[in-house]
């Protein structure tokens, strides 16, 4: 068990007290310690006063393994940051020879006089390992203290994000073991809502620290995240196998891949591994089903073709769909769909075939409202499955949405063939 370390992060400066500036230093350090693993328990501010500084860093020094101090290391009097430090430490602030002559090349380089103060720039206390700043003057420092470790850390972002990249993060995950693989797999779901996951996953999620788990809902899909944190990749690995088995246990099977595959490549992937073809009658879709079909790579081997007919004249004409019918029942029809799949099955001489017919929108038509879709599939020469659904959303959503559905039941209807 890796022990929690407790961190803590105190900005000084009054501006910061008078609302001159944001404290966006302690929100980046924050996340950077949050990614390593590192629980911060609190952020404080305090003014350029040497008795407040120096109050709470008696404070900070009792509850916390570590503190990242920022600002308050300048040349002028009022920057507290040293002095207040020293009365806690009680140790000898000493000039660093390096920062020193960095300090001097500057003023050298830029023609300009040094005044006394800028020596104050250069101290650091004694025995502490000191990060030489090549952003600007004042060195960062690293000080162990009683157990504690304290970060003392310029004010200015561009400074302190460089220290804690190159000097700070290194040396805490050497100092503390930390968890710094940190891997993650997207669980991708279709047929089932975010809610109905989130339901059927509610303990697991609930009580999922390290992997964690976050569901993410995209357009007529799901996805999950499983993210673990380890000293190792395999490790980590290790434990997103563990996660993902028990949700599988209980959702697997509106499970159809991980991370980047879509759902158009995994139903290409089973056509092609059941050596089917397939085929689409397309009405408000208007060849976007096949469209998607034919972008994936090796479609030519499971798609000769498609057919767009979009008035109920070519559905009669390139379908065949019987004029009676449509009479009777409409081309936003179950009979319609069934219909346009079985006949463009013979067609286009394809295992199976999928049919699109209904409202787009804005208006509606034939009496139905926007947003009703039939969708058939045909496979083989077995019955056919035709659904109604209702979709929300305008002409471009409801046809987007019809296409997924077409491939969400293609997709649930091939893993049982
Ligand atoms: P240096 O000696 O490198 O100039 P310093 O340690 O003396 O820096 P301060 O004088 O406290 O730092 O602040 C310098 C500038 O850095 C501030 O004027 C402000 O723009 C910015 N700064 C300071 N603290 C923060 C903070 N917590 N969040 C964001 N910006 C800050």
């Amino acid at each position: 068990m890796k022990r929690t370390v407790k961190a803590e992060i105190i900005g000084v400066g009054t501006e910061l007290l008078l609302g001159q500036i944001a404290n966006t230093n302690a929100q980046w350090i924050s996340s950077r310690l949050a990614a390593q693993g590192i629980n911060v328990y609190y952020h404080s501010v305090v003014g350029d006063n040497l008795d407040r500084c120096a109050a709470q860093f008696r404070e900070s020094q009792h509850r916390s393994d570590v503190i990242i101090v920022t600002g308050g290391l300048g040349p002028t009097e009022d920057d507290m940051t040293r002095d207040a430090a020293k009365l806690l430490f009680g140790r000898e602030l000493v000039e660093d020879k390096a920062s020193m002559e960095r300090i001097e090349s500057f003023y050298d380089r830029n023609n300009r006089t040094m005044s006394p103060n800028n020596r104050r720039q250069s101290l650091v206390f004694r025995d502490s390992i000191v990060l030489q700043n090549h952003e600007g003057m004042a060195p960062g420092m690293i000080v162990h203290h009683e157990g504690v470790v304290w970060v003392f850390l310029p004010g200015v972002p561009g400074e302190m994000k460089h220290l804690m990249e190159n000097h700070v993060l290194p040396h805490f995950s050497e100092q503390f073991g930390l968890e710094t693989e940190i891997v993650s797999e997207m669980l991708r779901f279709i047929g089932i809502g975010e809610s109905q996951l989130e339901h059927e996953l509610y303990d697991i999620i609930q009580k999922q620290t390290n992997p964690t788990l976050a569901p993410l809902a995209s357009e007529g899909e799901v996805g999950l995240r499983i993210t673990a944190k380890a000293d190792s990749r395999r490790t980590a690995e290790k434990k997103i196998k563990t996660v993902k088995n028990r949700i599988l246990s209980r959702v697997g099977e509106f499970y159809y891949g991980s991370d980047e595959i879509t759902i158009q490549e995994k139903v290409v992937e089973l056509l092609t591994s059941n050596n089917k073809t397939v085929t689409a009658a397309e009405s408000l879709t208007g060849g976007r089903f096949i469209e998607q079909i034919v972008s994936i790579p090796g479609a030519s081997k499971i798609c000769h073709g498609g057919v767009i007919a979009y008035s109920a004249d070519m559905k009669k004409e390139m379908l065949k769909v019987p004029s009676f019918l449509i009479k009777k029942y409409g081309t936003v029809s179950e009979e319609c769909a069934s219909a346009m799949a079985l006949n463009a099955q013979s067609l286009v001489n394809s295992d199976i075939a999928i049919s699109f017919t209904g409202v787009a929108g804005p208006e509606t038509s034939e009496g139905k409202d926007p947003g009703t879709v039939y969708i058939s599939l045909q496979m083989g020469e077995q019955e056919p499955i035709t659904k109604k659904f209702q979709f929300a959303g305008g002409r471009e959503t409801v046809r987007t949405r019809a296409v997924k559905k077409g491939f969400e039941l293609l997709f649930h209807n091939l893993k049982k063939a």
